[in-house]
């Protein structure tokens, strides 16, 4: 006997009367996002709400075993149904489902029954895959709409890497982060034109967009360069990490995120990875390979452009990372980010930023192998690399956590004016 309980589903009709909000993670990927849904048909909100509330929403209506990222979504999205600010009759939730072996591909489920715990068993939840899981009418990925949306990451994660690299050593506050909206006001723009998402057109648009961060006046002096890695939702979000970049940024440091394109990247060479490793279905390599194909060409895109103007540093492409993780950690090791995670950190201290912030939420066992376990191989390759890993839950002190961090920072302080003071000698 199944005992499977029904769900509401997010119906065509649906489209004209719900609006359908969706979880922050990465701030300049998810604006531009938000705009393309819109552009789309759907009336789409990109969530904000942060505080207290939202991670004691998540832990009233989500098991306490359940992963960090899962219950602070979760929770998000209850405090905001909560808040009134939503009709729940005429509102629909979606989240990612990464359709991996990791805990990620039951978040959906999670947050239908927390839905009907809370009392809003009517709001249907819509689950964002490419793998045809758990469908729903009213919401198509359609080849253009997918196009745009990998587009909004690429163009995320070239406007992300070059104002990170730019926004320390402006000469006029703020002039980065107006450049930043400016982009994403001409992107969106054009995308409702049906244009800008072609590779041809990105390439073009890549380059303005690389020159254009080239032209803010800059001063450059020698700052800390400090690079974060960890499971990718405390990563990137800032209500997760407790904005961790903001506080890189006030302790005056240079910030290099890698970026999501890599992680696509990844999750479509890993099926790839298992055909090779166990045999497998020849549709999967013809389709993982087409797609590791078309995602490597927007990943050239982004690393060519920035490559255009020698005071930045480009991030090495998927390619070379998977090269990097040899002799640390087998490709095969793929739940969560898996090897990427300790590829990057490689890569980072490779690349001059090896102050390295490993965010991870605690009782993630993958990213405590792929990441906080690997430290000491990391640093056996890279004995410069000076590597602190941060557990983030609603249990864990922020000072505390940003009192780990100001001590790997005082250390990265401390080599920076030896190699300062030996390049003046
Ligand atoms: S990677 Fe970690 S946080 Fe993400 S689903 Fe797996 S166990 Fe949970």
């Amino acid at each position: 006997m199944s005992t499977r309980v029904p769900h509401p589903v997010f119906t065509e009709e649906m489209r004209k009367t719900h609006t359908i909000l969706f979880p922050n993670m990465v701030d300049i990927h998810f604006r531009l996002l938000q705009n393309v849904l819109e552009q789309s048909g759907y009336h789409a909100r990109l969530l904000t709400n942060e505080g207290s509330q939202v991670s004691s929403t998540g832990q009233k209506y989500v098991h306490n075993d359940t992963c960090y990222p899962a219950l602070l979504t979760i929770g998000q999205m209850i405090s905001a149904l909560e808040t009134g600010g939503y009709d729940p009759d005429r509102t629909a939730l979606v989240l990612p489902q990464t359709g991996g072996g990791c805990r990620a591909s039951n978040y959906v489920s999670l947050l239908r029954k927390a839905l009907r715990d809370a009392g809003y068993p009517q709001v249907p939840v819509i689950s964002l895959n490419l793998q045809g899981l758990d469908d729903s009418p009213g919401f198509k990925i359609t080849l253009p709409l997918l196009r745009k949306m990998l587009a909004c990451m690429a163009y995320g994660d070239l406007l992300m890497i070059l104002a990170n690299q730019v926004r320390p050593y402006e000469l006029q506050s703020g002039q980065t982060d107006q450049l930043v909206d400016q982009w994403i006001r001409e992107l969106s723009g054009q995308f409702e034109t049906g244009a800008g998402y072609d590779l041809h057109a990105m390439k073009r648009n890549d380059g303005l967009i690389a020159r254009s961060f080239h032209e803010v006046p800059v001063r450059r002096v020698p700052k800390v360069k400090t690079g974060v890695v960890g499971e990718i939702y405390v990563k990137y979000s800032a209500l997760a990490n407790n904005h961790l970049e903001e506080f890189l940024r006030q302790q005056d440091c240079e910030i290099m995120m890698p970026g999501i394109m890599q992680f696509l990247l990844y999750a479509a060479d890993m099926p790839l990875e298992d055909v090779r490793l166990y045999g497998g279905k020849k549709s999967t390599q013809v389709l993982n390979g087409v797609m590791l194909t078309y995602l490597t060409k927007y990943e050239s895109l982004v690393m060519d452009a920035i490559g255009l103007y020698p005071e930045f540093t480009v991030p090495a492409r998927y390619r070379r990372l998977k090269e990097l993780a040899g002799g640390l950690i087998g490709t095969g090791c793929k739940m969560g980010e898996g090897w990427l995670l300790t590829a990057e950190m490689a890569e980072l201290a490779e690349s001059g930023y090896g102050n390295i912030v490993c965010a991870q939420p605690f009782g993630c066992l993958p990213n405590h192998i792929a990441g906080k376990a690997m430290i000491a191989k990391v640093r056996r390759r890279y004995p410069e690399a000076n590597i602190v890993a941060i557990d983030y839950d609603p249990g864990a002190a922020r000072v505390n956590q940003e009192n780990r961090i100001k001590l790997m920072l005082s250390i990265a302080r401390e080599n920076l004016q030896q190699r300062t003071a030996a390049a003046a000698d």
